[in-house]
């Protein structure tokens, strides 16, 4: 990771775990961490998602992909952005393929499972846990870096939720710099 980029906020939580789905690709520095099947099995099982010794296709690769991707669609709503509809179809499809049900814990508390298993299962967790986090009072301040070469997913602390980069020291930097750039060449 850049070093400019540790002072990132992470949220906890439902919301911290949509926000490092998303961040499992830096766009702007890399790497890619779901870059193949094995290292998508990995991650899923780190979090909990997935039992381990579960078969990952390539398919199911692709199909994790298009849902992180959908899910920084939407996440951009939070920051001014609109909702395109494919990153929503794309959601409604998880959602039904994993088949997420309605489940009360012995707790008496009651959450979205996935009746189906494997990566189509991990993806219900995920698409869970977005409900769940849409739910939270913090959504609000899981935005998208204003960046376009950027897009991390971070987490707003500022007292009015007034940040649109995910670094002040780098992309709110680099952005002013193009601002000032392109003005000078206006200019000229
Ligand atoms: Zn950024």
């Amino acid at each position: 990771m850049n070093p400019e980029m540790a002072d990132r906020e992470t949220a906890t939580g439902v919301v911290g775990l949509v926000q490092a789905y998303v961040n499992t690709l830096d766009l702007q520095d890399g790497p890619e961490e779901l870059s193949d099947p094995n290292t998508l099995a990995a991650w899923l099982v780190a979090h909990e998602l997935m039992e381990s010794g579960q078969e990952v296709s390539a398919a199911d690769l692709k199909h994790a992909i298009a849902v992180r991707e959908a899910i920084r669609g939407v996440i951009g709503a939070n920051s001014g952005g609109r909702v395109y509809p494919l990153d929503v179809a794309t959601l409604n499809e998880a959602a039904s393929a994993s088949r997420l049900r309605a489940r009360f814990g012995a707790d008496g508390k009651a959450r979205l499972e996935p009746e189906a298993g494997g990566v189509a299962g991990a993806m219900g967790r995920i698409v869970a846990a977005l409900f769940a986090a849409m739910a939270d009072e913090e959504w609000s301040r899981l935005k998208l870096c204003g960046s376009q070469a950027c897009r991390w997913a971070f987490f707003d602390k500022s007292r009015n939720h007034s940040s649109r980069w995910c670094t002040m020291a780098s992309c709110g930097n680099r952005q002013k710099a193009k601002r000032f750039r392109a003005r000078a060449k206006a200019n000229a």
